[in-house]
């Protein structure tokens, strides 16, 4: 037979679009997704074929059951969210790819209660009248944090925006060369100090700043000096910071206000447990600065925020500056850091519920169990095809957080000769619920500090997905 006539006969034997719209299939879908939506799709799966037929295709599919199929991916594919929930295996507790901070139970409910109805963001309940949106939140954070004032931001680099211009703008900001960080991915001190319109004066040199060398830099155009959390690096060795209750007093005594950036900032004193050196922001706030701002999503373990406290007098001047409006925090927000930072009135509460803490909590005896399911999971997918193991390894906290910090932790190790663990690695990250894995010395680990107990079981189904995939 011709090649035309082979092309003629296909094309005759394509379905219409309204045939194939009365698919029983079809027809199933047009219910849940609208006539509008399939006629569409099947138009378009149709579209194809013939295309492709008209361009000398010979072996195309033109059975009517095998395009309804096809009309059922693309709608179905249409609906399926991008953006989804993934398995953290890396041990990164606060992994800034992966999101951050997971929240507690009460903060997922109160995002819910929140986003289902109305709510008094703005209204004062008592009187009736217009209420502030920062009000919620404020006194707590002040109690937690023993602050006279308080303010919430879309984010900590948005808090050191509003701070400065606020604060410094056409005016100097005096910092330490030792503290001229990038954070992530954009966050330059040097290129926010420029946005907010404040000059930098860079003092001391990269390891060593001394007080006096703060006290030589101060004139009259000094408006603040910062200090930044150099938060994803350590100095060591041959180092000097002034004590920051030192450079307070000196500051103060020349009429100058002391900015400090924490980073992370906790409040929870982790050192107590044996992990990192890092000062509480109460602490921070007792030393005598006298504005300070942290993340919500770091160490606090809440959403994505920055949360500025401080003194009175300078705060109330931020809630006033315009950009405020424009950095504003959103309800959602609100509503899952209030109630993170009520746990945090009972330590045992915020440690047993708040899951970056529990994460970073976690002994190696209470993940023993969770390693063993896990392995004993894993090793049923692969039968002969692959070694499973439960080997010691070490977690990161992550997001910028305690750099040099190493949790012991337990990994579940795979190593195959058997199939390629590059592609078992790239098949888990496109199955349902994807898992972050990392690739070490040829094996796939699996750090079970960061699997919440619930997972093990899901986990152990999207590897035998991914298994399945490698085909
Ligand atoms: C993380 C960090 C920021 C940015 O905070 P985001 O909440 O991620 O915007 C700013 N400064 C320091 C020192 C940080 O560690």
């Amino acid at each position: 037979m011709g090649l035309e006539k082979r092309g003629t006969e296909l094309l005759r034997g394509l379905p219409a679009v309204h045939r194939l719209l009365d698919h029983p299939h079809c027809r199933q879908l047009a219910a849940t997704h609208g006539q509008k939506l399939l006629s569409a799709a099947a138009g378009e799966v149709i579209g194809e074929v013939r295309a492709r037929i008209l361009q000398g295709e010979t072996v195309v599919e033109t059975d009517l059951d095998l395009l309804a199929d096809r009309v059922a991916e693309r709608v179905q594919r249409q609906f399926e969210m991008n953006y989804r929930a993934v398995v953290n295996a890396t041990g990164v507790v606060l992994h800034t790819n992966l999101g951050r901070a997971p929240l507690a139970e009460v903060a997922v409910a109160a995002i819910e209660r929140t986003a289902r109805g109305y709510n008094n963001v703005e209204l004062n309940l008592q009187t009736g009248e217009r209420g502030s949106r920062y009000e919620h939140v404020e006194q707590l954070i002040c109690e937690l944090t023993g602050a006279e004032a308080a303010l919430v931001v879309n984010n900590n680099a948005a808090a050191v925006l509003l701070v400065l211009t606020e604060l410094a703008k056409g005016k100097s900001v005096i910092i330490s060369r030792g503290q001229m960080v990038e954070i992530g991915g954009s966050f330059r001190v040097s290129e926010v100090m420029k946005a907010s319109g404040a000059h930098l004066v860079e003092v001391g040199t990269t390891n060593k700043t001394h007080e006096y060398d703060y006290e030589r830099a101060i004139d009259d155009d000094t408006a603040l000096i910062l200090r930044v959390h150099t938060s994803n690096f350590r100095l060591v060795g041959f180092t000097h910071q002034p004590e920051l209750s030192d450079l307070v007093a000196l500051a103060h005594a020349r009429n100058v206000p002391v900015y400090e950036d924490l980073g992370s900032g906790t409040l929870f004193d982790l050192r107590a447990h044996g992990i990192g050196d890092e000062p509480t922001v109460r602490e921070t706030v007792r030393a005598g600065v006298d504005v300070c701002s942290f993340s919500g999503d770091k160490l606090l373990g809440a959403t994505q925020a920055g949360i500025i406290v401080g003194k009175q007098e300078y705060i109330k001047r931020i809630k006033k500056n315009q950009l405020t409006r424009a950095l504003r925090v959103d309800k959602l927000t609100l509503a899952a850091l209030e109630a993170t930072l009520r746990l945090y009135l009972d330590e045992d509460r915020a440690k047993r519920d708040i899951p970056t803490l529990w994460m970073m909590l976690r002994t190696e005896e209470s993940m023993s169990p969770e390693a063993e399911r896990l392995r004993a999971g894993l090793a049923a997918v692969f039968g002969d095809q692959a070694e499973v193991a439960v080997e010691p390894g070490l977690s990161q906290v992550g997001g910028g957080s305690l750099p040099t910090e190493e949790l012991p932790t337990w990994h579940v190790t795979v190593r195959s000769r058997q199939f390629s663990l590059n592609r078992l690695e790239q098949a888990l990250r496109q199955v349902t619920l994807p898992v972050l894995t990392t690739m070490r010395k040829e094996a796939i680990h699996f750090d079970v500090r960061t699997i919440f107990p619930r997972e093990i079981d899901q986990v152990v189904a999207s590897v035998r997905d991914a298994f399945a995939r490698l085909g």
